[in-house]
């Protein structure tokens, strides 16, 4: 079973790197990778990161995530070296006659993305065009460059805040989505959980909180349904591979908890517990089982393995209640279906338990999403249509002074009042979107320029606002405006119509 990837031990060094490659690659003849070492260590040596460590401590961590998903060789050698060209004396051109052409050109596709800089949507735009480019021409740079991020998020507390935070926006909105559309569950739902606590601070604390509330006391329920399950597939005749709990992660949460609008008692998969089980047949057969034993949800019932998702993840899903009413969604699939769901397209070069390389899977979709975007990136207005379709939910628009403010989807000027600041909202008396004057409950467009007329006597918000604001930032503002009780907290404005089942 592919094991959890963090927490990194404290310090790494080349020998642990080189044990946890002989995990899994047989071959006694691991120079290259001493090699690698030694050419990264002696390039960066005088170089500190921010938190005044040895620079090299960065490459070899990121070759250690990348090992810890017992990864082909080359790929582990090539995130030993992406920062050299880049940053050091030391060229391309002597990293490709030390470690041949396929090392080198994984490298130039790292180096190729460089240091992107989240500014603004236009840079924002360019970034993704660049990220596509490099997953169609090799989709290894993407990984290397999902554990290189992995890596800086981990080590984000020695930078200054501003740069903290524009790092960490940029793995929430760029990197995670690149991830989940390439199947990698794993990466997705690390960059979203490292980078959530430094953009939205007040929210992780809250939405962690919830899910600890919500999660106490379950442990037990949980172990006394895992061995009635074990009890009735034993009996039943029926095979697994393995049968593990996994609590959903805190930023997939915190948008399941945005999308209905706080009413976690429609959350059914704050705990999902899986069944690993050795072909397709077992997963039909431990779905008859878990129905037989506990009754279904009704609608609740889904066959992905019939029907993949668009990246290609492949599962039973169904949500039963078992004893004293609890609710328990169950996801069934094969080995190989589990991995592909951790590791995506990266299962591709991935060597398993017995130290071989994966049966060849089809990776199909992921050559053909890497040529649509290839087609795709040759017009400027096709690339519009490639943002709306990657970030469907955020629309970006201006200030005046042409900073870039960015909203949820049908967000007003309200909204966007909130967002510049608490006293623009509560001050705020009309609007002007592109010039013209209109209303605050106008929705807000991607490209808009909203100018807020403010009136130092407004004495607040109205509470017409709370039915016309999107965001929980406006909101909360605005509640809190209204009457400036210490009960209207946000947990409270997230659980509206909160109702016991
Ligand atoms: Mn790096």
């Amino acid at each position: 079973m592919p094991a959890p990837l963090l927490p990194l031990p404290a310090v790494i060094t080349a020998e642990d790197l080189v044990g946890k490659i002989k995990q899994y690659f047989r071959s006694k003849d691991l120079d290259l990778v001493w090699l690698a070492y030694e050419v990264a260590e002696s390039a960066h040596r005088g170089q500190t990161r921010k938190s005044g460590e040895p620079y090299i401590t960065h490459p070899l961590a990121v070759a250690y995530i990348l090992a810890s998903l017992r990864i082909d060789l080359p790929i582990v050698i090539a995130a030993l070296l992406h920062d050299v060209p880049e940053d050091t004396a030391v060229t391309l051109e002597e990293i490709e006659k030390n470690f041949g052409a396929d090392v080198a050109s994984m490298i130039r596709g790292i180096t190729k993305l460089g240091k992107l800089k989240y500014r603004g949507v236009e840079r924002y735009i360019e970034n993704l065009r660049k990220m596509f480019v490099a997953m169609a021409e090799d989709v290894r740079v993407m990984i290397i460059k999902f554990a290189d991020r992995v890596h800086n998020l981990l080590t984000l507390e020695a930078l200054e805040e501003e740069k903290r935070y524009r790092v960490a926006l940029e793995s929430l909105e760029i990197f995670a989505p690149i991830a989940n559309r390439l199947g990698m569950g794993e990466f997705k739902g690390l960059l979203e959980d490292l980078s959530f606590p430094w953009v939205y601070p007040k929210e992780y604390e809250r939405v962690k909180r919830l899910r600890d509330e919500l999660l106490s006391g379950s442990e037990a329920v949980i172990e006394s349904v895992l061995n009635r399950l074990r009890e009735e597939l034993t009996a039943s005749g029926i095979r697994y591979l393995d049968i593990h709990g996994r609590k959903k992660q805190l930023y997939s949460f915190y948008q399941k908890l945005l999308k209905k609008e706080g009413e976690t008692e429609k959350i059914y998969d704050i705990i999902a517990l899986r069944i690993i089980v050795p072909d397709v047949s077992d997963c039909y057969a431990a779905l008859g089982v878990l129905h037989k034993l506990w009754r279904p949800l009704k609608g609740r019932i889904k066959d992905y393995i019939a029907q993949p998702k668009p990246n290609g993840y492949q599962s039973l899903h169904t949500t039963v209640f078992c004893a004293n009413g609890q609710v328990v969604e169950f996801q069934i699939r094969t080995l190989a279906m589990h991995q592909e769901a951790e590791y995506g397209v990266a299962a591709h070069w991935h060597y398993d338990e017995g130290g071989r390389r994966l049966p060849s899977r089809d990776i199909g979709w992921a050559k053909e999403l890497a040529r649509i975007q290839q087609e795709v990136l040759v017009s400027a207005s096709a690339l519009e249509e490639l943002k709306v379709d990657f970030f469907r939910s955020r629309i970006f628009v201006f200030t005046p002074a042409g900073d870039v403010i960015d909203l949820p989807e049908d967000a007003t000027p309200v909204d966007f009042a909130y967002h510049i600041h608490s006293e623009v909202g509560n001050t705020c008396t009309g609007t002007r979107v592109n010039d013209q004057l209109v209303g605050l409950d106008t929705l807000l467009k991607s490209g808009d320029v909203v100018e807020i007329i403010t009136d130092k006597n407004r004495r607040g918000p109205s509470p017409d606002w709370l039915k016309i604001a999107k965001t929980h930032v406006a909101r909360s503002h605005i509640k809190s405006g209204l009457k400036r009780s210490p009960l209207d907290g946000w947990i409270k404005l997230i659980l509206p119509k909160r109702k016991r089942v």
